[in-house]
């Protein structure tokens, strides 16, 4: 297998390219030139498999140039070591009848980035080791929050990496900031800006950028990379996860093996949800993809109407992961339904980055509506759902989670299906605790952050996760604050360039 451009189908890489590079020169995404195939007799064999195992073998099918010690390799330093809070990985508990929550935060940062973040770094220095690549990788990251986090968790003390991560002083909640500045780690620097989101990616994307600034550290052995949700080292890792749910379910007797199910992911850039497509595409029986949006509904308009518009209002909600106008990870589902036309999509995301907009045609969008599903759900409603899912199943979900439930629920109204549905969880409940909390008719004014952690752990009868308890009293190691035209000056001071 090789890998290819949604811009340049001529393009023949090898995963490991793939994953060094990040994005492809003229802009595209990269893609497996084909995909490969699952069959229920596999299913079958890696029922009594570990995540770890199924995880080998998945990846092992679409990194075909890494040998199968590297992979395993790889999966043991992600997924074992105990990294996660489930011996599990990604557990699935049952709401109610038809209805299972996937729960992918038991990792480090207690989001569902980690899945891809833990193992992201051992691809990448695998695949630098493998390409002959001899200098340091430098990560650079701009964090509205979750991401940072699970970066720099995943990136410490990876031999042959340095990780540096700007957030905004002001954009991020509590919990997040002091998640990064106690960062542990021999190789980690973050840095707060004056500044908001955009002031820092406009920062991050200029260093990219700046000739003269990349010679001067590849003379003294240092190479940029970016680890954000565009690489396909960061969306193949999530494959595993519906591979391994679906296993699950035949395993607890919920379905019988070639039963179809439904998948329902709260979104952002597109690539949990397009994750399951490629899922579905190796053989996994998945009849339908329900996209879950906040009130920015980009993307439920996209697929209803096969119209992307993202010049629109943005609104900031109590699910911020998923405030989000441009979903990136859509070009890799539309090269795939076009056939693999790359003039077609460089034409589309030309419209998208000159007009902020583009059309599908018939055929495609036919195709869009026949597999995926979508719906939206304001802070209203998802406090709503956070306090009815509680209070009628005893489970406290997280708000992007519960974006999804909602919508599940206008899906199973709409279109009476009783399939059996996996919902994706992308976050734990304690770190959106005050959200979560105010929905549940909690009053939240003047408590700190602690304070707040125990209150959720007992209304909802969980566990406070450790690595967030753990957070009370440790080392604030990072207090800079720079103005965002003196990034690239930290960036050289801490890799002392
Ligand atoms: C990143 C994120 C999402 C969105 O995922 P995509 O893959 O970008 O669609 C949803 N929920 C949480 C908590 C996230 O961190």
């Amino acid at each position: 297998m090789y890998y290819l451009s949604t811009r340049n189908k001529n393009l023949k890489l090898k995963s490991a390219e793939a994953i060094k590079n990040g994005l492809s020169a003229e802009g595209g995404l990269y893609v497996p030139s084909s995909i490969p195939s699952l069959s229920l007799a596999t299913l079958k064999k890696l029922a009594n498999a570990s995540y770890i195992e199924r995880a080998e073998y998945v990846l092992g099918k679409f990194l075909t140039d890494f040998t199968k010690d590297e992979i395993s390799k790889c999966c043991k330093a992600a997924y074992g070591n105990g990294k996660f809070s489930s011996e599990k990985v990604a557990p699935l508990v049952k709401l109610k009848d038809s209805e299972y929550i996937l729960e992918l935060w038991h990792g480090p940062t207690c989001a569902f980035k980690d899945m891809a973040l833990q193992i992201l770094p051992h691809f990448l220095t695998t695949a630098i080791k493998k390409t002959g690549e001899k200098k340091t990788i430098v990560i650079l990251v701009a964090t509205s929050g979750d991401t940072g986090k699970a970066a720099l968790e995943g990136f410490k003390d990876v031999d042959g990496t340095d990780i540096i991560v700007f957030y905004p002083s002001n954009g991020v909640s509590d919990i997040q900031q002091l998640q990064m500045i106690t960062q542990e780690g021999k190789n980690v620097f973050v840095s707060a800006i004056n500044g908001n989101f955009d002031d820092a990616q406009t920062g991050v994307k200029a260093i990219f950028t700046d000739d003269k600034a990349k010679k001067e550290l590849a003379g003294k052995n240092f190479i940029l990379s970016s680890a954000n949700s565009i690489n396909w080292g960061r969306l193949v890792p999530q494959i595993v996860y519906y591979v391994s749910a679906y296993i699950d379910l035949v395993k607890d007797g919920e379905i019988k093996m070639g039963d179809e199910i439904n998948v329902c992911v709260p979104t952002g850039n597109f690539g949990n949800i397009l994750a399951a497509y490629y899922a579905k595409k190796m053989g996994l029986p998945i009849k339908k993809f329900i996209c879950a949006s906040n009130s920015n509904n980009v993307l439920t308009e996209f697929i209803q109407t096969g119209v992307y518009d993202k010049n629109r209002e943005f609104h900031t909600t109590i699910s911020p992961s998923m405030d989000i106008l441009i979903s990136s990870n859509l070009e890799r589902l539309l090269f795939d339904l076009s056939g693999n036309d790359d003039k077609k999509i460089a034409r589309l995301m030309n419209d998208l980055s000159k007009k902020g907009k583009y059309t599908l045609d018939a055929a495609m969008k036919k195709k869009v509506s026949e597999l995926f599903w979508a719906g939206c759900c304001d802070d209203y409603f998802t406090k709503k759902t956070i306090w009815k899912t509680n209070t009628d199943c005893g489970y406290t979900p997280d708000t992007h989670t519960a974006v999804a439930i909602d919508v599940y629920e206008q899906y199973k109204t709409a279109t009476e299906d009783t399939t059996k549905t996996i919902i994706a969880s992308t976050a734990s409940p304690f770190k959106f605790n005050d959200s979560v909390l105010s929905a549940l008719g909690e009053n939240v004014d003047g408590k700190n952050d602690f304070e707040l952690l125990n209150m959720l752990s007992a209304k909802a009868h969980m566990e406070i996760p450790k690595s967030l308890s753990e957070l009370n009293g440790k080392e604030q190691r990072f207090t800079t604050v720079c103005d965002k035209e003196n990034m690239l000056d930290e960036v050289k001071n801490f890799l002392g360039a």
